[in-house]
């Protein structure tokens, strides 16, 4: 499994998470920025437990993130 996480409030809505994986992430129609689909939130940060086969697309993301705040792990 792999965790997916990010911390919303520093998202600037610049679309390359969107760009690497479109199935998991969409920019919000009200305040900009992106939401991490499914994700449930703590502290800030949203996060969610998905299959081995999204982990190359959204280290992507991460990679592409501008401002750093998507973070991808594996977890047995
Ligand atoms: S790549 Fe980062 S800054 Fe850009 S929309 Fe996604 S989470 Fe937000």
């Amino acid at each position: 499994m792999v965790r997916i996480s990010q911390l919303r409030a520093k998202c600037i809505g610049c679309n390359a998470c969107v760009e690497a994986d479109k199935y998991r992430w969409r920019i919000s129609k009200k305040d900009g920025k992106c939401i991490l689909i499914g994700g449930k939130e703590n502290k800030g940060w949203y996060s969610i437990l998905v299959d081995d086969d999204e982990y190359d697309a959204n280290i992507i993301a991460s990679k592409h993130c501008p401002v750093n705040i998507i973070k991808i792990e594996k977890v047995s």
